[in-house]
């Protein structure tokens, strides 16, 4: 099962539940909102899942909002990536995409209408002397000259700042709130500094841009949200995002929510880490299939089932904690045990010659797409009289517990017949390059008539028709469960975090989809690269089996 349906309970839905009920609101409205200066990650699966999830449960909505207050890291881009791993994930947003700086003309108004209630200011000040004068968390702030200055003058003052008369730094328009309060955030905050960048959406149309805080709360009341669900480094913001919207006269009273982020072992999700990654190129970029983002988990195989249903499985609370890769792990592993199709293929290649096989024929076997789903079908897998299998499934003696090839003893390969080890031969390294064996011609789907048992199953491609690849496999980027608690985070990076070897793959992979796995009979869920050609395929790893061939010994 990819995907349980039991609706999710958290404290968030505890207070929607009621607040429905006392009927505060009669519909549901998230949003979520990104910024669009990179790619999203398994945490922003975490917030999606929880703001669309609630939207559909609900049979509310969930806007998809930029916020795009911050001119110089962001990019059209990160725009469309985002949308796709939105649409990708299963959820539509409602209506078209918005963005805070389609609320520009608005804010600036809300902004001045502070002003003319005497509740904002223009403040000259040097950023140092501002930063000296707001205080520590144990001292209080001291109030600016400039939080005196005259309405008239404040307003003339925002107008020149708007019109681009002075430079970027030369002022700031604050909101006058209280510089002794216990609260930083509410000592008089910056809502709008001077910037001279030209805006992906606005083009140049601005000088001024609002800030974070003051933008949020307003958009989220433009927009009816009745929710404003976000992760818990803004719990103290709250009460800014409060001051703003009691201060302004906008009909709406938007909430906002506070829930833990989501931390995963041996990665890092922050954005500016990620971004790092990339541009220093420790990775191939944004969606190279080791990265948490959700272009490189779709890129690795991932499926948007499995990451909703390990969303599902983390649950949404207030308490940090951090999630083991492996939660990750079983949720495409179940998904693709069961929905994945099965196929052949060996990683580490050593020739098996079947002596009596004749030469120069082959056969074509039919083999079944999936164990416990006849729906699926079957293909014809070629046979022939030299085959790979893989080097760690042949020994030249071994005791019961390797259920494998071994000299002198019999072993199953998988879809086809019953086959015995006669003799091997060896490299100058003593390194075995060749099996000659023998088969039961009568043992095709059946067990060898004389009751002899055969025990084990290995898996095979037929040399001649076999087809060449280049095979990804992926480990954690990090040695280190927690990067992130690193001096240099980078310095902690798994130099085994990619092997590439050179298999072969049975004839059916050529047409296999990209990004969609397909599980590698014995070894690992594998998907197509984008970067497979006609000439070459490349196959990324998703995700190793379960260990349920240990039972086969080895
Ligand atoms: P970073 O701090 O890494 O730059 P961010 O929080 O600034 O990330 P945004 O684009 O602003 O990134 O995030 C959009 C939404 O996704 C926000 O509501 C944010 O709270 C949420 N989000 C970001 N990271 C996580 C996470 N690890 N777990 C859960 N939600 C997250
Ligand atoms: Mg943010």
């Amino acid at each position: 099962m990819a995907e349980t349906d039991i609706r999710p309970t958290n404290f968030i839905r505890q207070i929607i539940d009621k607040d429905l009920q006392s009927g505060l609101h009669s519909t549901v409205c998230t949003r979520f909102p990104p910024e669009p200066n990179g790619y999203l990650h398994i945490g922003h699966a975490k917030s999606i899942c929880l703001n669309f999830g609630i939207a559909q449960d609900y049979k509310g909505s969930c806007n998809l909002r930029f916020d795009d207050t911050n001119p110089d890291k962001e990019d059209i881009d990160f725009v469309n990536s985002i949308k796709d791993d939105v649409h990708w994930l299963g959820f539509e947003w409602n209506g078209e995409e918005r963005y805070s700086s389609g609320y520009f003309d608005q804010l600036h108004g809300y902004a001045v209408e502070l002003i003319e209630k005497g509740l904002a200011y223009v403040d000259f000040s040097s950023q140092e002397a501002m930063r000296e004068m707001r205080g520590t968390l144990k001292e209080h702030g001291k109030n600016s000259r400039f939080r005196e200055t005259s309405i008239e003058t404040n307003l003339a003052e925002f107008s020149k700042m708007t019109a681009g008369e002075y430079a970027e730094g030369h002022c700031v328009l604050r909101a006058k709130i209280d510089m002794s309060s216990a609260f930083m955030c509410m000592r008089d905050p910056v809502i709008y500094r001077v910037k001279f960048a030209h805006h992906h959406q606005t083009g140049d149309k601005w000088c001024v841009y609002p800030m974070y805080d003051f933008t949020h709360c307003i958009s989220d009341a433009i927009e009816g949200i009745t929710h404003s669900l976000c992760t818990l480094e803004f719990q103290d913001n709250r009460r800014l995002y409060d001051w703003v919207i009691e201060n302004i006269s906008i009909p709406t009273q938007p909430r906002q929510y506070e829930f833990s982020r989501l931390n995963l072992e041996f990665t890092v999700l922050s954005k500016r880490k990620l971004i790092q990654l990339v541009e220093e190129k420790f990775v191939s970029g944004w969606d190279d299939p080791r990265m948490p983002t959700i272009a490189g988990l779709r890129r690795r195989g991932y499926t948007p089932a499995s990451v909703r249903e390990f969303c599902k499985r983390i649950g949404v609370t207030k308490m940090d904690n951090m999630v083991e890769m492996g939660m990750l792990e079983a949720c495409i592993r179940d998904d693709l045990n069961e929905n994945a199709n099965r196929a052949m293929a060996v990683l580490d290649p050593v020739k098996v010659v079947i002596e009596n096989y004749p030469q120069d024929s082959s056969e074509m076997l039919n083999a079944a797409n999936h164990p416990n789903d006849e729906g699926r079908g079957t293909r014809e897998v070629p046979f022939s009289r030299e085959l790979y299998i893989e080097a760690e499934d042949f020994r030249e003696e071994a005791n019961k517990k390797f259920k494998r090839l071994v000299l002198g003893k019999e072993v199953r390969l998988r879809n086809a017949y019953v086959i015995r080890a006669d003799k091997v031969e060896k490299d100058a390294d003593g390194k075995v390059t060749t099996i000659f064996c023998h088969y039961d011609g009568d043992t095709l789907g059946k067990d060898p008539a004389d009751g002899r048992k055969i025990k084990g199953v290995i898996h095979w491609v037929s040399a001649i028709h076999a087809v060449p690849a280049e095979i990804r496999l992926y480990d954690r980027l990090f040695n280190v469960p927690n990067p992130a608690a690193e001096e240099n985070f980078a310095a902690a990076i798994n130099p085994e975090s990619l092997v590439t070897k050179q298999g072969w793959v049975e004839p059916s992979l050529k047409n296999a989809e990209q990004g969609v796995a397909v599980q590698f009979e014995r070894t690992g869920y594998f998907c197509q690269d984008k970067d497979s050609s006609e000439e070459r395929l490349v196959f990324n790893r998703t995700v190793g089996l379960r260990d349920t061939w240990a039972k086969m010994g080895g």
